[in-house]
């Protein structure tokens, strides 16, 4: 094909799945659906007495950002802090995700953080969901972290009381904290979401959302296969990341599984194998930190040598292909670049499914930073089994739901179990990700602060919002080291609490004028960002191909995450908080 011909299939791609109402499509597990968030991996009944306390900090989150800061916090000799967390233990995303094949496609050696620290040497180059979870729950223990930690808890309000200088904080269990600085660290894969399809509630089988496992239906656990599917016939919906891990299980386990596609997602081969002792223990002092930079430079397109990690992230993210071109040409080569990408992981799923017409539903078919690449070797050739059929809705999604099926193109495919693998908010405002709007002085909501969007400061501080320092993907970086991100935000919010402290700072917050100036810088690196993202088809990386009226302001920091990081570091290397309101 021509690069005229493949842009003018890209296009043609994204107009097909290009919607009006953007994420309004989606519905949160809340309302009707309140059913779906209900935590399958606690006993009910759990009660405990109303904590009251005064904090130097409080955490929301007991996710690898809130447990990094909480980690950094006592590390600067800060230890009275509490983390509030919804869930029942440590581990964020690790604790929700439990579904069967679930894994991190990040190499384990650069994705599981401080393990030279805690001496943990990860089972596999990619860990399962298990370990990672385990490994949690290690960090909680290593650095004694389970006593500052509220469980099943949820914040209900925080507010600045400018005349006390501190965060007043109510929970869902009657808690009053009271703290000179409240983090939030809430996750971005935080809130799942359900597709906005008719007929959900109507359904007679069982249904739940991926991040909701519910191993009494399906039998097995998050190690063990599962032995109660024998005889069902189950649905997914959804066809991103999780699926992709998903549905090699259930083809191996029920009776029938019918996947249901509206974008097929592009995979990578993964080659997984167990860790090399003898390797491991070779490493060098200091060997963990210089991975992390060298993974994410040869994935940010800075062609480290040696390239450490050497994976198929490093292979396809080598060039950084949405980069601003210096001219023409340079445009034309990494358009080819990419292109080239795409061609190779559409060729391999001609090599991987034997019937024809299945194999060219599977091909992606957009640019290789539109929608999170996947690494998996069971996952296109699961459709050659008997009982895997794939039902593809052309970009278009599924009709409807009955009582007994899903409906697409007037066709019932009857199932037992409904899966949704629909993913998660992301680009929704961030007070209904937090499900709580935090406010600031005079008792102004970040809600009503941010109605035109996100203002911030590095990502992290905001004007009117003293003491609040936010950890999220809004105007700040982002990765396919996702913790690589996480940890040094938890450092760069560490370091400002611990400076507060030690010079008696009593409250620091961004300067509208310095909010005005990062986002100059933002706009300046994205231009190669928005020309790329016009071409893609519609998902969580572009807000839905339709960013609503906060859009343009609540980018992530387009450039890489070396670059970013760097940011922060001049920052806290000049010392003197410019770009920020500190009083004393
Ligand atoms: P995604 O948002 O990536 O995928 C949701 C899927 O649901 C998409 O295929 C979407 O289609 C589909 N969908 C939504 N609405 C409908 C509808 N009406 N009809 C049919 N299909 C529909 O969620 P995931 O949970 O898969 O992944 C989320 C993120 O989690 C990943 O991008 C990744 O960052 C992370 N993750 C990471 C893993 C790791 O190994 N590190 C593993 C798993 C997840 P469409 O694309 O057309 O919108």
């Amino acid at each position: 094909m021509t690069i005229e011909e493949v842009r003018a299939r890209y296009q043609a791609e994204r107009a097909k799945r290009i919607r009006p109402d953007g994420n309004a499509q989606f519905r949160p597990l809340a309302g009707d659906f309140a059913d779906f968030d209900t935590d399958p991996w606690v006993e009910p009944g759990f009660t405990r007495d109303p904590v009251v306390d005064e904090t130097t900090a409080v955490i929301v989150g007991g996710g690898f950002a809130g447990m990094l800061t909480a980690i950094n916090l006592t590390r600067h000799g800060i230890r009275d802090f509490v983390i509030v967390e919804k869930a029942g233990d440590f581990g964020g995303t690790w604790y929700w995700n439990r579904y069967p094949g679930c894994m991190c496609d990040v190499e384990s050696y650069t994705y599981l953080p401080l393990l030279e620290e805690t001496g943990y040497m990860p089972t596999e180059k990619y860990a399962s969901a298990a370990e990672i979870f385990g490994y949690c729950q290690r960090l909680g223990e290593h650095f004694d972290l389970y006593p500052h930690a509220l469980f099943q808890t949820e914040i209900d309000s925080a507010e600045w009381d400018d005349d006390k200088d501190r965060w007043q904080i109510t929970t869902s269990r009657g808690d009053r904290l009271s703290s000179r600085f409240f983090v939030t660290a809430g996750g971005i894969l935080h809130k799942a979401k359900l597709p906005g399809i008719p007929g959900i509630q109507d359904f007679n089988g069982h249904m739940f959302h991926t991040a909701r496992w519910d191993y009494s239906i399906t039998g097995g656990s998050p190690t063990e296969p599962m032995d109660k599917l024998g005889d069902l016939r189950v649905g997914v919906i959804g066809t991103g990341a999780t699926a992709v891990q998903l549905v090699p299980q259930l083809a191996r386990a029920a009776k029938d599984v019918y996947v249901f596609q509206r974008t097929p997602s592009a995979v990578g081969v993964r080659n997984n194998g167990p860790t090399d002792e003898a390797w491991f223990q070779r490493l060098e002092p200091g060997w963990q930190e210089a991975r992390l930079q060298n993974f994410t430079k040869a994935v940010t397109g800075q062609h480290p040598e040696p390239n450490l990690v050497d994976d198929g992230w490093t292979e396809f993210m080598w060039h950084d292909t949405q980069q601003q071109a210096a001219d023409e040409a340079e445009v034309r080569e990494l358009e080819q670049l990419d292109l080239q990408t795409m061609a190779a992981l559409r060729a391999r799923v001609d090599r991987e499914v034997h019937d024809p017409e299945t194999a060219e539903k599977l091909k992606p078919w957009y640019g290789k930073h539109c929608k999170r690449l996947c690494f998996h070797d069971d996952y296109l050739a699961a459709f050659n089994e008997a009982n895997v059929h794939l039902v593809d809705t052309d970009g278009r999604g599924v009709d409807h739901v009955t009582q007994t099926g899903v409906v697409f193109d007037g066709v019932e495919y009857p199932v037992d179990l409904l899966i949704f693998a629909s993913g998660f908010e992301v680009t929704t405002p961030l007070e209904q990700r937090l499900g709580f709007d935090p406010s600031g002085r005079d008792g102004m909501t970040l809600g009503e602060r941010w109605a035109d969007g996100a203002h911030t400061l590095h990502g992290v501080l905001s004007a009117e919002f003293p003491n609040l320092l936010i950890i999220g993907t809004i105007q700040a970086g982002f990765g396919v080291n996702f913790v690589h991100f996480l940890s040094e935000s938890a450092r760069h919010v560490a370091w400002i609490v611990a400076t507060a402290e030690e010079q008696g700072i009593r409250s620091i917050e961004a300067t509208v004028e310095a909010e005005e100036e990062w986002l100059h810088v933002l706009y300046g690196v994205a231009m190669g960002l928005r020309a790329y993202s016009s071409t893609c088809t519609p998902g969580y990386y572009n807000s839905e191909g339709n960013p609503g009226p906060g859009g343009a302001r609540n980018l992530v920091y387009p450039g890489s995450l070396t670059h970013y990081v760097g940011y922060l570091e001049r920052w806290r290397n000049a010392g003197d908080m410019s770009g920020a309101r500190v009083e004393r």
